[in-house]
């Protein structure tokens, strides 16, 4: 089952907007065991679009469209798909029953441009937008031009299909994304009998590149393998996803569970979440258990540490406050680091980032504080430390560590990264006082 994806809107072919529908829907389709075989990007013209869909009806078994379906003249994907169907659009009741209805809410006369949007091809199903005006279509057409048998192409194995799944769907996200739940997925999963379900799950890791983590792993990552495990880096944090496929969810997630249990043996506390956490997450899930409270004090990371922290709801419970002391004076004045330690070991030292840390921790009265002080770039700071450098200091009940961590990369991925190694030190120290009070 090959499923196309097809973007409609200048918007997103300009660059102006980034097509973050087409990345969603591939998400949706292979949680239903249909592989997404291409993304397709288009502007609002018509000549364009027919020529693409065509393209696309030929080689796919499912076109999902996004976007087109608003009332201006720009919105194109209704006249298409009637075009390539072969049918007229024609007035469908209720969706303009529906229109009025949401201009009535809003107490505002319906402009007549958007009668269009209740103007769907003959012949196809009509699937409904509670959020918005734009009605989906659900149509299948014939998988060539001429259907008929002896002309299709001996490289068009899929005689047994000779018809192609469209499904058009608003381009607003939330819209798409409601109408993709309620409507288009239990149809599909019905339709498609697909008698193979895939369920995924991610896990993130940080500390360690992606090559020396994947030879932890033996032959987990070898192509082929079921669940399936991918490694992806982003920003340092490096990604596991596992896909599994299976007669039932059962067992999906059975093997889900087998393999993760066996990461987290081989990983041990470099697995820090899964799927949408973040490092500050476990972090605060961390500081509940443990009952401490945190404060930051940063330089390098300017505030990056504090704005992930604050990310996390709920937080104020155990992130009491950070400084950004950014300049020497602030980090002597207002943090109170002694100035003679500045002096001697310079801003970008170990003792100094011990001493801003044991500093937060007292100006905040938390029970832990975390600082960074180190060199984002371009160019290198006046003592001479590479680009990249950055000390990151911990501060606890009367004592004090810290670490030494460089970065390659922009100044702005050297600030990221950095407040990343400080959220990760921050998380291995609370796992080991989680471990000293169980
Ligand atoms: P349309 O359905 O073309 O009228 O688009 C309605 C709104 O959704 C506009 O703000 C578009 O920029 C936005 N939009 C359309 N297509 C996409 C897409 N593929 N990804 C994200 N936003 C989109
Ligand atoms: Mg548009």
């Amino acid at each position: 089952m090959r499923a196309e994806i097809v973007a409609i809107g200048t918007e997103l072919t300009n660059g102006q907007k980034l097509d973050t529908n087409s990345a969603w829907l591939s998400r949706r389709l292979l949680e239903l065991g249909v592989t997404p075989y291409w993304h397709t990007t288009l502007p609002d013209d018509m000549e364009t679009i027919l020529a693409a869909l065509d393209l696309a009806r030929q080689r796919a078994d499912l076109v999902v469209i996004t976007g087109g379906l608003g009332p201006t003249f720009d919105d194109l994907t209704r006249e298409a798909l009637a075009r390539l169907a072969g049918v007229e659009l024609v007035l469908h009741e209720p969706s303009l029953r529906h229109l009025e209805e949401m201009f009535a809410r809003r107490g505002r006369p319906m402009p007549e441009r958007n009668r269009v949007q209740a103007m769907l091809p003959r012949g196809a199903e009509v699937l409904p937008n509670p959020l918005g005006t734009a009605p989906g279509i659900w149509l299948t057409v014939p998988r060539h031009p001429c259907a008929c048998p002896t002309e299709q192409k001996p490289w068009n194995l899929s005689l047994a299909k000779p018809r192609t799944l469209l499904i058009a769907l608003p381009g607003v996200p939330s819209e798409l994304q409601a109408m993709w739940q309620t409507e288009v997925a239990p149809r599909l999963q019905q339709q498609l009998q697909l008698g193979l379900v895939i369920r995924e799950r991610t896990l993130h890791c940080f500390g360690l590149g992606e090559s020396a983590l994947e030879e932890k792993l033996g032959e987990l990552t070898r192509r082929g393998r079921n669940p399936e495990v991918g490694i992806t880096a982003s920003d340092a944090t490096i990604s596991l996803r596992l896909v599994a496929r299976a007669p039932c969810e059962a067992e999906a997630l059975a093997l889900l569970d087998a393999d993760e249990a066996f990461i987290r043996q081989q990983l041990g506390d470099l697995v820090f979440g899964t799927g949408e956490e973040e490092l500050q997450h476990a972090v605060a899930r961390l500081l509940e258990q443990t009952g401490l409270t945190l404060a930051t004090a940063e330089s390098v990371t300017g505030g990056l540490i504090a704005s992930r922290l604050t990310q996390v709801p709920g937080v104020s419970r155990f992130y009491r406050g950070g400084l950004v002391a950014y300049q020497t004076a602030i980090k002597a004045n207002v943090l109170g680091v002694p100035m003679a330690l500045l002096e001697q070991y310079g801003a970008v030292s170990a003792p100094v980032a011990e001493a801003m840390a044991a500093r937060a921790r007292q100006l905040f009265q938390a029970d832990l504080a975390v600082a960074t002080t180190g060199v984002a770039g371009p160019d290198s700071d006046e003592r001479g430390h590479p680009v990249g450098l950055v000390y990151i200091g911990l501060a606890w009940s009367d004592a004090a560590r810290s670490c030494e961590v460089r970065w390659l990369g922009t100044r702005l991925e050297i600030q990221s990264r950095a407040a990343k190694s400080a959220l990760n030190e921050v998380r291995l120290h609370l796992l080991q006082v989680a471990r000293a009070t169980n």
